[in-house]
Formats: structure tokens, sequence, C-alpha cells
């Protein structure tokens, strides 16, 4: 059956990563299935920033990563799982990754995380609007700060926060050892790393930060990053030119 761009494809139940193969390609948005965790990974906005909803079945709650744009569509895969939102997770305060942020808060009543180093990028939203030429979107409070070491949990599943500064000050990724995923935001892509050129951006930063804290994780740790393809550690240490041993 054909998929039409952005359409929830169901659960795939392959138990692996599926992403950038040919097929899922074509498709806005990617469902990996793994032990009882449920992750989708959308596509939204205009610069199709990855979106992932992770939903544990066993107890309902949910976590949504960098709800971009497209509130609505994030909405309709929390209610055909059934799903209650406990966290509004961002890897930073680029506008294409919060966009659908004040929406989805006012559906949900969830509390929104960020790394408060982020929050001088987060007051700039008109201007970031302004640079890419959209209107801005609504506005929304920060409820918690997100910082190295912090743990929180969905059922019995870790999500580790790991500070990961230079694409922006407050750039983090989040780690989840137990389904071995990395959740990269802009900081690591697949054979690149993320612009350093944007305020607060910084080049040397990035390239510590991934060093430090990303490439020092499992080899066989799925990575999804902010935008485009998933990736892993394995490869990005082997093939990523910021980083690959000549
Ligand atoms: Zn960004």
């Amino acid at each position: 059956m054909p998929v039409r761009t952005g359409e929830f494809t169901g659960h795939c139940k392959c138990n692996q990563l599926c992403l950038g193969s040919s097929s899922n390609r074509r498709s806005a948005h990617h469902h990996i299935y793994n032990r009882g965790m449920m992750h989708e990974i959308l596509a939204v906005g205009m610069l199709a920033c990855n979106c992932s909803i992770f939903g544990d079945e066993s107890n309902g709650e949910a976590i949504v990563v960098d709800p971009g744009d497209d509130a609505g569509k994030i909405q309709e895969i929390l209610q055909k799982h059934n799903l209650t939102v406990k966290r509004i997770v961002l890897t930073h305060a680029h506008i294409d990754h919060i966009g659908g942020v004040a929406e989805l808060v006012s559906k949900t009543g969830a509390p929104v995380y960020l790394n408060f180093d982020d929050l001088p990028i987060l007051d700039q939203l008109d201007w970031q609007a302004g640079w890419l030429g959209v209107p801005a979107p609504k506005r929304f409070k920060i409820d918690a700060p997100l910082r190295e070491g912090d743990i929180f949990r969905l059922g019995v599943t870790q999500f580790h926060v790991l500070h990961t500064p230079g694409h922006t000050p407050g750039s983090v990724s989040l780690w989840i050892p137990q389904e071995k995923k990395l959740i990269s935001g802009d900081t690591l892509f697949r054979d690149s790393i993320g612009r350093t050129d944007l305020p607060g951006g910084d080049a040397q930063k990035i390239l510590q930060s991934i060093r430090q804290k990303l490439l020092t994780l499992p080899a066989d740790t799925i990575v999804m990053p902010g935008h485009g393809p998933g990736t892993t550690i394995g490869w990005e240490k082997q093939y990523n030119p910021f980083f690959r041993e000549r």
C-alpha cells in the first residue's frame, strides 16, 4: 500500500530502525517499535524537524521531543495510541524545533523542558521568525530546566540529559541506554554536524561536545538527529568527515 507523506503508517513491529530505507524516505514519518516503548518520528514543519514521540505502552505515558510544528498531527498520533504527554522536551530553542509547543501545551497541559542556556535564543523568537520569513509562533513558558546529568523516566525507561553545547549554548542530546538510542538534536547529524554560524553557535564547542559526550557512547547506539536520516555512533566514528581517523 502506498504511503502518503505525513500519513500514519501504523505499527511496523520490525523491532529495528527503519529510517533511511527507500520505502520510508517517501514517508514524512517513521515508526520504531521496541519492547513496549513506542517511538514515532514525525518530520514536522517547513524545515522537516524530526519530532520524536515516545510512548510507554504499560502506563500510557508519553514524552514529545521537539514539536517544531504540526501540533495537530502530533496530537493525532498521541490519541491513536491513547497516550498522555508527561513532558515536552526541547533539544534547543530554534524556531523549527519549538513552533508547535504552544499549541501542544494548550492541548495537553504538559510541562516544557529546555536547557536554560538557550533562554536568550528563545527570547529572540521574533528575530528567528523574521530570519526565516515566517510568522512568529505563539510564545510559551519553560517549566523546568534540562541539565547535564538529569535523568527522567518513562515507565522503566531512563532518558539521560547530555548537555552538548555548540549549535546553541543550551543544546542537549537525550541518551536512552535501554533503547540504545540517542536523540541528538542539531548537534550530530549523519555524516555531518550542526551549523555554528547562528547566534550563540561555537564551532570548537560542538566538536568538543560530540567527541566527549556522544562518540563515547556504545557504537551500536542508534542516533536520531534533528533533521534527516538516522545513523549510529559507530558509523559516525568511522565515516563522519569531522571525526573519522585519517
Ligand atoms: Zn537548530
